[in-house]
């Protein structure tokens, strides 16, 4: 049996058994951001798993999950290594940003697999595809809605076409145990630049709003310490076994043709109906600017709940 090695990121490492915390400096161009990174090494061998949340910078429950599930686990416990980033974009956790990052204005996570000499959010995810995903075996990004957005939980994953790949990240989604497992990818996501590495990867999405109630990020937290135990870095907790997610084959994104404000007529979690009224974006006086009907029958994944709504932004998604 081989013998665990050293974990190591830039200048920060971890021996076998051991945790290591610290921030990693990024040079970005308009400005060098601090990335916290934690590292646990199991002493015995097995999978390196990366592990993200923050991506999107005012997404709460997946950050608080990752952070107390990182800074928790055993490393004498493991086989296999953990790499867990729980703020992956720290100038947006620090101006409480929505989807985009300050630095750019640009969706960190629509720019995978990013450019060294790009824009900020382009390096930036350059850094965590090259030290984060890439080297690892298996992957998880942790998200929840948006701090405008309720969310129904779920998981996301993708057909890749080799079916060794798809069974790992599939046995993931069930030990996840959301609400929902959702079929399908989106260029330029986290999830979707390991899947075309051929690496296992699962996205997971508890909660939103811009809070993070206990059972919030108990319910995250457990998911993804399934998810590890589904990789074999450690023992499955026999307590709290997952429930069984409903499978969805794909996500419909509806999207505002106009700025004013969105007045929804569902809620997260809501059955909807081929041609059902979702709501209606009215301008500031209450004049109706776009009436927003299911283009197709399905669940409500998410919502956004601010009054708040910018022409081209998103106003649902329907899972069906
Ligand atoms: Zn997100």
């Amino acid at each position: 049996m081989s013998e665990a090695t050293a974990l190591a990121v830039d200048g920060l490492a971890a021996a076998p058994g051991k945790r290591t915390t610290g921030h990693i400096g990024i040079d970005l161009g308009p400005a060098t951001v601090q990335v916290p990174v934690i590292l646990v090494n199991g002493a015995r061998p097995g999978p390196r798993v990366g592990v993200t949340s923050g991506i999107h910078g005012a997404e709460y429950v997946a950050i608080a999950a990752l952070r107390r599930v990182a800074m928790s686990l055993d490393p004498a416990e493991l086989a296999g290594s953990l790499v867990a980033v729980p703020i992956a974009n720290p100038a947006a956790f620090a101006a409480r940003s929505i989807y985009l990052n300050p630095l750019d204005g640009k969706n960190l996570n629509r720019v995978f697999p990013g450019s060294p000499d790009g824009s900020a959010s382009e390096r930036l995810a350059n850094w965590l595809y090259t030290r984060v995903i890439a080297p690892s075996q298996r992957y998880i990004d942790m998200h929840c809605g948006d701090m405008n957005e309720a969310l129904t939980s779920f998981t996301g994953l993708e057909e890749t076409g080799d079916p060794a790949v798809d069974a790992v990240a599939l046995a993931m989604a069930e030990a996840y145990g959301l609400d929902y497992m959702v079929f399908g990818g989106l260029k330029g996501s986290t999830t979707t630049s390991a899947a075309e590495l051929g690496i296992p990867a699962l996205l997971g999405e508890v909660g939103g709003q811009g809070l993070w109630p206990e059972a919030d990020v108990a319910r995250h937290a457990g998911g993804l310490r399934r998810a590890l135990a589904a990789t074999g870095l450690l023992a499955a907790p026999a307590d709290a076994p997952p429930m069984a997610s409903r499978r969805l084959s794909g996500d419909v994104w509806l999207r505002s043709s106009a700025t004013g404000c969105f007045h929804p007529a569902v809620t997260v979690g809501e059955h909807v109906e081929t041609g059902q009224y979702v709501g209606e974006v009215q301008d500031v006086f209450g004049q109706v600017l776009q009436r927003v009907e299911a283009p197709v029958g399905g669940e409500v994944l998410f919502l956004v709940t601010s009054l708040a709504m910018n022409a081209g932004d998103p106003l649902l998604t329907i899972g069906a």
